[in-house]
């Protein structure tokens, strides 16, 4: 199977590299097939494209949008859409705005805990005015030494739980979902094993409703899961007949995330259909 990555961020998100900084360093990598996944962003797309077609790289379209769901955020990937949807393109400026008023309200609620320009500072790390993720204040926490790491600074200031009563919902699972479908592209469920329910769900349950909404796939191979953990999540593609797709989530390479390198990912495991299937089954 070639190399490929299905999910990584560039600086139109969260991430440290430019669209085609990343471009260019997935194919220092080897990576012959990439999506990039900015959150609820398209905005790579372009110079994605024109980098890509210059070292040969075969690109999809892709994003990861912000949901919530039963108040917790959940992320489906969005691929194979067409980019220049001007409607997908609005309804995701949308959500940047949710962010927008998110960043002012973290702000504040970082401002009672005595730390002071929060905003300024995680604007000043994305070098721009907006949008803002959380990624960005974590490195302003640390950077100012308010936390060691990105952990203790999303688990101490950034927590959903910390935000949840204070800033709005996030888009349904179904208008995610119907979003991608409407802009001609399939949704996929982004690292199920990275959500933390609270006792009365469970991962079934999740996936269960993003079936009923129409779903398609789930993110089987995940940064560094071991082949325990892919295996348990293709048994589920298989029992549900979800599609499988496998990303990084590459961020950055300055080592102050989960320092994993572009592409460097297992394959996607047998007796699944994988997400280049079912896209070549779209073009054909
Ligand atoms: P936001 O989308 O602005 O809410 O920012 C959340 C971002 O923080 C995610 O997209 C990840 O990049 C990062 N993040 C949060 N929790 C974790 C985690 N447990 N492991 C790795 N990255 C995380
Ligand atoms: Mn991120
Ligand atoms: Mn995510
Ligand atoms: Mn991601």
């Amino acid at each position: 199977m070639l190399k490929y990555d299905y999910h990584c961020h560039s600086t139109i998100s969260d991430g440290t590299l430019t669209p085609s900084q990343l471009v260019l360093q997935a194919h220092h990598q080897k990576v012959k097939s990439l999506a990039i996944t900015d959150h609820d962003d398209i905005g790579s797309w372009q110079e994605a494209k024109k980098t890509s077609e210059n070292v040969g790289i075969y690109l999809i379209s892709g994003v990861e949008i912000s949901t919530t769901w039963h108040k917790k955020t959940i992320h489906i990937l969005g691929y194979g859409f067409d980019p220049e949807n001007q409607q997908f393109i609005n309804n995701l400026a949308d959500i940047r705005q949710l962010r927008n008023q998110r960043a002012i309200i973290i702000d504040q609620i970082l401002r009672e805990k005595g730390i002071v320009n929060a905003i300024q500072g995680a604007q000043k790390i994305a070098q721009r005015h907006e949008p803002l993720s959380r990624t960005h204040f974590a490195r302003f926490l640390i950077m100012n030494g308010y936390c060691k790491n990105f952990a203790e600074a999303m688990n101490k200031f950034l927590a959903d739980s910390i935000l949840s009563e204070k800033v709005n919902k996030w888009v349904s699972i179904n208008t995610a979902i119907d979003w991608i479908n409407n802009a001609g592209g399939v949704a996929f469920l982004a690292h199920p094993l990275r959500y933390r329910f609270p006792p009365e769900f469970e991962l079934i349950d999740l996936i269960k409703d993003f079936i009923k909404a129409g779903g398609d796939g789930i993110e089987v191979v995940y940064a560094k899961n071991s082949s325990r953990q892919i295996e348990y999540i293709a048994d589920i593609a298989r029992r549900y007949n979800l599609s499988a797709s496998g990303g990084s989530d590459f961020h950055t390479d300055d080592n102050t995330m989960n320092g994993i390198e572009i592409g460097d990912i297992a394959p996607i495991p047998k007796n699944l259909r994988s997400l280049s299937q079912i896209l070549e089954k779209t073009i054909n």
